[in-house]
């Protein structure tokens, strides 16, 4: 069974976790990849925003959301009035997956499949631990299907205060799913804005959550779903 368990150190060092990761072969796309894209920015953030996996950009970069969808979100952040400083961001999966056109010089985005993303939950639980977020904003169905289980459905409870059962093993922070960034960038024109406006709503829920958080110590009532059993080691 793959899985990165193996090499996710018992450590709350996001720096230690980073320098781990680049080892990682819990799974077969350490081997086509550059290199693996661990998450970035603050180390104690309050809310935490998950991804897919690098793209072709973010792969060569070894950073997370610097190429296309990293600036659609960068614009939907600005819109929510969100400082994008104040976040940690990640990806489901560390590294890029992608398969390559038929002259071989352009790498096309490749969805990782459930083994994949499963193999990688242990580096995600382990960012989650040395964050302890209160919120965490899941971008897409890869990242909501990595904590919520494989029958999560984003279109069905986008934008809802979502909790998961053992996440993390000193807090159980709100999650609210949204679309991808590069949900935006994929769909028709004419809906485009309509997606846009869409992901900046869920964002700013997710980040006016904070405040509910702080001010009442809990994020009230939500939907609860149990996430698939977490497995670290
Ligand atoms: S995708 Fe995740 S589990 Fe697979 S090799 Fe990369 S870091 Fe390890």
């Amino acid at each position: 069974m793959h899985s990165a368990a193996p090499f996710v150190p018992e450590t709350h060092e996001l720096s230690e976790l980073a320098r781990a990761a680049r080892h990682c072969e819990g799974c077969p796309l350490y081997r086509e990849a550059t290199q693996t894209v661990f998450g970035s920015g603050r180390p104690s953030a309050r809310v935490m925003l998950i991804g897919e996996q690098p793209g072709d950009q973010e792969d060569r970069a070894g950073e997370p959301f610097v190429g296309p969808a990293g600036r659609l979100l960068d614009k939907a952040l600005t819109a929510a009035e969100i400082d994008r400083d104040e976040l940690y961001l990640t990806n489901a999966v560390k590294h890029f997956k992608f398969t390559t056109n038929e002259r071989g010089k352009r790498r096309i985005h490749k969805t990782p499949s459930r083994t994949e993303v499963e193999a990688c939950r242990p580096w995600i639980l382990a960012e989650l631990d040395a964050v302890s977020p209160e919120v965490v904003v899941l971008l897409g169905a890869t990242a909501a299907k990595s904590l919520l289980g494989n029958d999560f459905r984003v279109s069905r409870h986008r934008g809802e205060i979502l909790h998961a059962a053992g996440l993390m093993s000193d807090r159980d922070p709100v999650l609210v799913a949204t679309i991808h960034p590069s949900a935006v960038l994929r769909g028709r024109s004419q809906t485009r804005d309509e997606a846009f406006d869409g992901l900046v709503a869920d964002l700013r829920i997710a980040y006016a959550t904070t405040r509910t958080v702080r001010s009442e110590g809990s994020a009230g009532s939500g939907t609860f779903i149990p996430a698939a059993k977490p497995v670290r080691r």
